[in-house]
């Protein structure tokens, strides 16, 4: 069912090149432009629409009708933008397309449906295939469509994550573990899916088994088995599972702890003999011994079974171009002064004074950021390695605060320790910080 779209990579770019930034004038010519168009022109839309997202990161397109007017809003960093505006009959065109290109059927409007297919940029050094998963849903002026672009090179090496010296080392030795469990923290797009699979990328070697069991499958990677969960025919995160451990693997990923069924399966594999990774929804990385309880695990189960918990959000970095350096200001030296307090010798601190300088984002932004101040996004990680002296004190019983009091006497740091740090080392803001750290 999967079909493609080619695109040259320059065709792109130009369709998104001003209604990004905001520069109106140039939508409304677009619009015009477009008003009526032929197969051949409509085809060309779409190229240019997947080509041009591709080239400028975008990572999800939404596709939005409305009485009189149909709006694509493009995300990039996190946040939405409007990027430019379709008529109602352009819209019914482009989401046929779409519909076509990814397998879905046509005649069915009510009902949402989901499906991908694969654009190849045609580059100088090659032809690169891209895929793009759509799920349509149903509204009152007609049909919705998202599309996430899987672009491949959302996958990072640990190494690239972002990741302090201290942390790297950590994340490197945890990657090296016979078995065990990681579990990464955070909500929705907060990048625990990058971090994973930075994991994978780190343990994939011919010697070792690894399978996935995740909902749905995002990324391909060569020399692993990847499976997806479905629901219609039984295979849900724990029976998936199960079926997975008698594959003889090495180390497995589980894309998610909801039940208690999967975490209990997902803790004994992780105590006989298997590496285990998995995500689950807690604030911070002490919660989630206690989510484990509140799912109906036992301290006695989790403590011997766990390696590390990393709790991760995603802040915007400041745009390395038009970034402006500026003194620090005595307040934020003062809050950073008394949040680096509890860090332990262990940590490699920056250099903090009342002279220390950082960079803030430039209201006006640059060409290189699409004239936002920022460009790209970088994790704020805190990460709890339990080792012996750990798991006895998980099984006491502990509360959130003292378990964390216990980790940072240890050498952990808290996210917004991190972000401080990251401030300092002029990579982002304390307004980015305090907003998913606070
Ligand atoms: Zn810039």
């Amino acid at each position: 069912m999967e079909e493609q779209i080619t695109g040259k990579v320059v065709a792109g770019q130009e369709f998104f090149e001003q209604p990004l930034i905001g520069n109106f004038k140039n939508i409304h010519t677009y619009k015009l432009a477009i008003e009526e168009a032929t197969k051949e022109e409509m085809s060309l839309v779409m190229k240019n629409m997947m080509t041009g997202s591709i080239l400028l990161g975008f990572s999800d397109l939404h596709l939005e009708i409305e009485e009189k007017e149909s709006t694509l809003r493009v995300r990039i960093d996190g946040a939405l933008r409007p990027a430019c505006n379709f008529t109602p009959k352009i819209h019914k065109a482009i989401v046929s397309r779409i519909k076509l290109l990814s397998g879905l059927k046509l005649n069915i409007e009510k009902v949402p449906q989901d499906g991908r297919f694969t654009v190849v940029l045609e580059k100088p050094e090659g032809l690169e295939e891209i895929e793009i998963r759509v799920s349509t849903i149903p509204t009152a002026y007609g049909e919705n469509i998202v599309m996430r672009v899987l672009n491949p090179k959302s996958l990072i090496s640990l190494e690239e994550l972002g990741l302090r010296s201290d942390l790297l080392k950590l994340f490197e030795e945890q990657a090296g573990k016979p078995n065990g469990m990681i579990i990464v923290t955070g909500p929705t797009g907060s990048g625990k899916t990058t971090t994973l699979y930075a994991f994978l990328k780190k343990i994939r070697n011919p010697e070792i088994k690894v399978i996935t069991i995740e909902d749905p499958i995002e990324y391909h990677l060569d020399g692993i088995t990847q499976t997806q969960i479905d629901h219609a025919r039984g295979y849900d995160f724990a029976s998936g599972l199960r079926s997975i451990v008698r594959q003889d693997p090495d180390a497995i990923l589980v894309g998610e702890i909801r039940d208690l069924e999967t975490a209990s399966v997902a803790l004994q594999a992780a105590l006989t003999g298997h590496l285990v990774l998995s995500t689950l929804h807690t604030n911070n990385a002490a919660g989630t011994i206690a989510r484990l309880q509140a799912l109906g695990e036992i301290p006695v189960n989790i403590a011997p079974a766990l390696n590390m918990v990393v709790a991760q959000r995603l802040v915007r970095r400041v745009c390395k171009h038009c970034g402006k350096p500026q003194k620090i200001s005595p307040e934020l030296y003062q809050e950073m002064l008394e949040g680096f307090k509890t860090i332990s010798p262990k940590v490699p601190l920056p250099k903090l004074s009342e002279d220390s300088e950082i960079l803030i984002q430039n209201e006006k932004g640059c060409e290189f950021c699409n004239f936002t101040g920022f460009k790209g996004r970088i994790a704020l990680f805190e990460a709890i390695e339990i080792d012996d002296e750990m798991e006895d004190f998980i099984l006491t019983c502990p509360s959130i605060p003292a378990l964390e009091r216990m980790a940072i006497q240890k050498g952990a740091t808290l996210m917004k320790q991190d972000g401080y740090m990251k401030i300092l080392e002029g990579i982002t803001t304390i307004e980015e910080v305090r907003a998913v750290a606070g």
